[in-house]
């Protein structure tokens, strides 16, 4: 059987992290949505031969058990006892290493199709918690759509959809390490975010104050070693997005626009200096 799922990339509308765990690990809480940017995930099940093999169309992309996808087949065929072997496909159209959760989100399609395919008959939920031996963005993956997440990125609250509001989401050539960003941050210098406000707001339903609320405290972690991404937030800001920041540890900068025509005239202007720019809507 064959199936192909829709892995969408994430945005985290607000990204803050009152404290670390005992192991060093940060605690978050975030507020995280999806945007019409999706790699496409084929999964197909053979009895013969017995194995995973994934095939991506990015050259960067690892094809072993370093890929996130084929970690998620392996976790859920060994807790279920299944002996299938696994063909995974993925069309990348997701920057690689942006902050957009690609990974993430391919490996939670994975689990998506699997779970329909080998009828298993797990809810969102149980799915999420397989999810979270993987990695941290991957329970939120599962569902893919407006959600506070918080702990390790295993609590999740749902919120109400997001309106048609489009998206400006643009790369620069940057790369950023995610593990040493993370072992940067100085916890008494974090300007903390109002999550609670925003939360009231996007509850509400009132897109127009909730902006106001949004932030991510990695901005000044990243920015301190790439000032370019801080011209280009600066640059969407001042071309008039409702809303211009980072999305997880960098370097991909979005603008949310409530127009077609805003966001339009913001990839006009920024693409002399940034060639990775999409226009999409949020989901
Ligand atoms: P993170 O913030 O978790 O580092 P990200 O959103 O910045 O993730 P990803 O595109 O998920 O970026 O890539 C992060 C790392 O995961 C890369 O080093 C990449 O090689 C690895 N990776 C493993 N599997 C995948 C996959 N299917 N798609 C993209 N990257 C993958």
């Amino acid at each position: 059987m064959l199936v192909t799922e829709k892995a969408p990339a994430k945005l985290n509308l607000s990204l803050d992290t009152p404290m670390r765990y005992f192991d060093g690990s940060p605690r978050w809480d975030m507020v995280m949505t999806s945007a019409d940017l999706a790699d496409y995930v084929t999964v197909e099940t053979h009895s013969r031969p017995a194995t995973i093999k994934v095939y991506t169309d990015s050259g960067f992309l690892p094809n072993d058990q370093r890929n996130l996808a084929y970690q998620a087949a392996h976790i859920l065929r060994s807790r279920f006892h299944c002996r299938e072997g696994v063909t995974i496909r993925i069309k990348k159209n997701i920057p690689v290493a942006a902050g957009l959760g690609g990974g993430s989100s391919d490996a939670a399609a994975v689990l998506r199709a699997l779970n329909r395919i080998w009828r298993l008959g797990l809810s969102q939920q149980e799915l999420a918690k397989v999810a979270l031996t993987i990695d941290s963005d991957v329970p939120y993956c599962v569902y893919s759509r407006l959600a506070h997440v918080t702990g390790h990125g295993e609590q999740i609250e749902l919120l109400p959809d997001t309106p048609h509001y489009w998206v400006v989401i643009a790369k620069q050539q940057t790369s950023v390490s995610t593990p040493q960003i993370l072992r940067q941050i100085n916890y008494e210098k974090l300007e903390h975010l109002n999550n609670r406000k925003l939360l009231a707001c996007l509850k509400a339903q009132d897109w127009q104050n909730a902006v106001k609320y949004m932030g991510n405290v990695l901005e000044p972690v990243t920015m301190q070693s790439h000032p370019e991404i801080r011209r280009l937030k600066d640059k969407m800001a001042s071309l008039g997005a409702d809303v211009a920041q980072m999305s997880g540890t960098g370097p991909t900068v979005f603008a949310i626009c409530h127009t077609e025509s805003r966001a339009r005239r913001i990839q006009n202007s920024i693409r002399g200096f940034c060639r990775d720019v999409h226009v999409v809507t949020l989901l």
